[in-house]
């Protein structure tokens, strides 16, 4: 079978206005990179958890031994249980991508890049929500974000793993 890969690509990535204050953060060489192999499939878990267009900026907390997104005007908003019941609805469209280009530093899709604020104060850098629920489910989907894939050689080999993924079978980890 010899199918066009398909990438999931965080939507404000791919010039969508869907970030918290109505903007976008397009990266056109990325996704003129990218789309030149791939087919490129848009999502936003705020957004697509109904967070709205705006809506109130979040940042993740460690809270009680779980990580938790909060307002950042106002800790008393917690929208935690639905990005989570959005992530789960996306698994079945998860088992039939080949990667995932995602945004860096947000509290939904950082690879390891959003920041976590601890009861003491401290800082940290954590999984957003969404990235997190790949990481846990599909392992080994090929997953980058937007700063990394700015240098051509992390490019390159990113693609690599897209295009073995698809060889093989997307779903297959
Ligand atoms: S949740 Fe992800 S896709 Fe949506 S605006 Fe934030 S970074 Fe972009």
């Amino acid at each position: 079978m010899d199918e066009r890969p398909r990438l999931l690509f965080s939507a404000c990535l791919l010039g969508q206005a869907v970030r918290y204050d109505g903007g976008h953060k397009h990266a056109p060489e990325l996704v003129e990179a990218l789309g030149r192999f791939a087919e490129l499939i848009p999502l936003c878990p705020e957004a697509g958890a109904g967070l709205g267009i705006p809506r109130p900026p979040v940042a993740l907390h460690q809270q009680a031994g779980a990580v938790h997104m909060r307002g950042l005007d106002d800790p008393g908003f917690d929208p935690t249980a639905r990005v989570h019941a959005w992530c789960r609805r996306q698994t079945a469209l998860l088992a039939t991508v080949d990667g995932c280009v995602l945004k860096a530093r947000s509290p939904s899709c950082g690879i390891g890049s959003a920041p976590l604020h601890h009861p003491d104060g401290r800082e940290t850098l954590t999984d957003g929500l969404f990235a997190a629920y790949v990481r846990a489910h599909f392992p080994d989907l090929p997953m980058a974000d937007e700063e990394t894939l700015r240098d051509p050689v992390q490019l390159a080999a990113f693609r690599e793993r897209v295009l073995d993924r698809n060889r093989q079978g997307s779903g297959a980890g």
